[in-house]
């Protein structure tokens, strides 16, 4: 039921979520109109120019809670247990809440969850639910730092690693990254915090914890049946680093490299979902390391969900502008 019940919604969805604004007093340069899915955007500088309207399948407004956020996703990860492949992106510029909405704040008292924990919760309970077939799940964590996939749940991921063709390497893209066998929940958060640790911080001038690297997070299923018939499938809970444009003057040396890295592997992806949405027959997956670690994750029966985050605040105006571009690019809406 929770397929057919996607099926019709096609195998692209894009939801777009607003962080509350950090600056009370200052304009905002967002104006949504919420529940129909468009959202209109008012150049701050200019506010008698031409409004931009976008449409997607869902707005999260400022006051969204990540429970609500969740609940739009969840017949994605049921669906995972039933043998699809899945992949679930933060897009956005940093400081947007990419994180935030992914993880949330998993700390302390404040144990507001995000969807990579709500979506292992219900993947360990549906698969523990289920007396007609046994799951053994397993994990791997992996980041792309300029354009060279590293072993996150490696206490030294300096080495590259590979990507392979996964049809002939048992449904692993990246065969030779540490693959933990996880239990429950719990397992996986500690994989996560490991994983959070080793990940490639530097500083920009927007946050200087910002984060340069992709993240991905896999999440293997193989589900055996009585008939011991095995199926097999995945989900991937990817944070992508910061959409920001960079300003070449600001920026020199590695982390000029690093943004045109970015950059480009972003706009690449942008192309593989655009062209899965229009069902071209040519799907460029080949032109970026992120695009073909998720290759088989991202066409044929797969489903992709596109969580693209802005920021409120005026002065981001611009690269606002720009991620709703993005993501009505790939939007099939
Ligand atoms: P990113 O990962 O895109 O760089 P973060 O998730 O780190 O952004 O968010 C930046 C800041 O904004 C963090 O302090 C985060 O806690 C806060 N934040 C982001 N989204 C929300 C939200 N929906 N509600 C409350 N705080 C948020
Ligand atoms: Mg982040």
């Amino acid at each position: 039921l929770y397929n057919s019940l996607q099926e019709l919604r096609g195998n692209i969805r894009v939801f777009c979520r607003i962080r509350p604004s950090f600056n009370m007093e200052g304009k905002s340069s967002i104006d949504y109109t919420g529940n129909d899915g468009s959202l209109i955007v008012i150049d701050p500088s200019n506010p008698q120019s031409t409004r931009k309207i976008f449409h997607f399948n869902k707005i999260f407004g400022p006051d969204a809670t990540q429970d609500e956020v969740y609940k739009d996703t969840q017949t994605l990860i049921r669906s995972v247990m039933d043998g699809y492949n899945v992949c679930i992106f933060a897009y956005g510029q940093t400081g947007s809440g990419k994180t935030h909405t992914m993880c949330g704040p998993c700390s302390g008292l404040n144990k507001n969850f995000g969807v990579s924990y709500m979506a292992l919760n219900d993947l360990f309970q549906i698969s523990s639910a289920r007396v007609d077939i046994k799951y053994e799940i397993q994990a791997q964590m992996v980041e792309i730092y300029n354009e060279q996939v590293r072993d996150l749940l490696k206490d030294m991921p300096a080495i590259k690693l590979e990507i392979k063709n996964c049809s002939v390497n048992g449904g692993l893209s990246v065969p030779d990254a540490s693959t933990r066998s996880v239990q429950s929940v719990d397992d996986v958060l500690n994989l996560m915090k490991l994983g959070e640790k080793n990940r490639v911080f530097s500083s920009t001038a927007l946050n200087n914890r910002s984060s340069r690297s992709h993240s991905v997070l896999t999440v293997h299923i193989i589900g055996e049946d009585i008939t011991r018939c095995r199926i097999r499938s995945c989900l991937h809970l990817v944070d992508l680093a910061g959409s920001e444009r960079v300003d070449k003057s600001e920026v020199t040396g590695d982390r000029l490299k690093e943004a045109q890295h970015i950059n480009r592997s972003l706009s690449c992806l942008g192309d593989v979902i655009a062209a899965l949405a229009q069902k071209n027959s040519h799907i460029p997956y080949r032109n970026s390391k992120l695009t073909q670690l998720l290759q088989n994750s991202l066409g044929g029966h797969a489903k992709v969900l596109m969580l693209a985050h802005v920021s409120p605040e005026a002065d981001y105006y611009g690269e606002t502008v720009s991620t709703l571009k993005f993501a009505q690019r790939v939007s099939t809406v």
